[in-house]
């Protein structure tokens, strides 16, 4: 599933593809694509616009067309956005050709991907986008606001790091990777966090992020950057998807569980669950 690194970089990748070029033609071939307006108006708006900027918040894709339209779109689970179709794909749900002979190509294997299309004044039709909590990389996410965020909440940690409105655009990967980076156990309740462990996790997610963007993102099964290679951060991972391997930094074997419905992989020695009481 894209998080924040893999939808930076399919951004980057796209963005001067696709700025300055005008889509010339919009097919939809999945209903379900559509979140907003209706499919005909979806077509309508986008057709013969000019498309001015590209960018990323959250998890979210950000194409920002002339007149002021939004064209927002949101991967989900398998969501792919590519400028040249791998051979034999089969699920391919939309296309949108530009005058400058680019066809960007909308995939989705598991179809739970959505995109809108809106002006300023029909922002009700975003759900989750309108609430979106602070970008991991700007300066409003530091110790202050997840030591606010996480006060009263509990929450385990791990759930209240994959909550969008108190930081966009981490997702199962990312949150796990930052926690063990941090030392904190995913299982922790949010409120028994110290100011000190709120300031290590925030400088943790902020590296983790960063290190996965250089990485340009990772990639398990599905994601593809806008070029369609693969992510390279896949092989730095320390704990997502390594259970049962030793800790790169102890030796331990890590363990797996669920937290907040989600699985997690930590290590049970640098991760301590009473952690808390030691440093108190
Ligand atoms: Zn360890």
């Amino acid at each position: 599933m894209p998080e924040l690194p893999e939808v930076e970089t399919i951004v980057s990748d796209l963005a001067p593809l696709l700025t300055g070029a005008r889509i010339i033609r919009v097919q939809v071939w999945d209903p379900r694509l559509v979140h907003f307006p209706g499919a005909e108006d979806f077509n309508r708006r986008l057709t013969g616009r000019i498309i001015r900027g590209m960018r990323r918040r959250g998890k979210y894709v950000v194409i920002e067309p002339d007149q002021g339209l939004t064209w927002l779109v949101h991967l989900r689970m398998t969501g792919r956005l590519l400028t040249k179709l791998e051979p034999g794909e089969r699920h391919l749900r939309a296309q949108f050709t530009m005058d400058n002979g680019i066809c960007l190509s909308y995939c989705d294997l598991r179809r739970f991907g959505d995109m809108w299309a809106f002006f300023p004044g029909e922002e009700e039709h975003l759900g989750g986008f309108q609430t979106l909590g602070p970008e991991p990389l700007g300066t409003e996410f530091n110790p202050d606001w997840l030591l606010a965020a996480f006060a009263d909440r509990k929450a385990a940690v791990k759930a209240l790091l994959l909550n969008q409105r108190i930081v966009a655009g981490l997702g199962n990967i990312y949150a796990d990777e930052a926690l063990f980076l941090a030392g904190i156990h995913p299982a922790r309740p949010g409120c028994s966090l110290t100011p000190v462990e709120c300031g290590t996790l925030a400088e943790s997610v902020k590296t983790v992020i960063r290190g996965a963007i250089s990485g340009r993102g990772t990639t398990f099964r599905d994601y593809r950057s806008g070029l369609g290679t693969r992510g390279n951060y896949q092989q730095r991972l320390q704990v997502y998807g390594r259970a049962g391997e030793p800790c790169a930094r102890c030796g331990e074997t890590l363990e797996r569980m669920r937290v907040g419905g989600r699985t997690s992989v930590f290590c049970p020695q640098c991760q301590l669950l009473g952690r808390q009481t030691q440093e108190a």
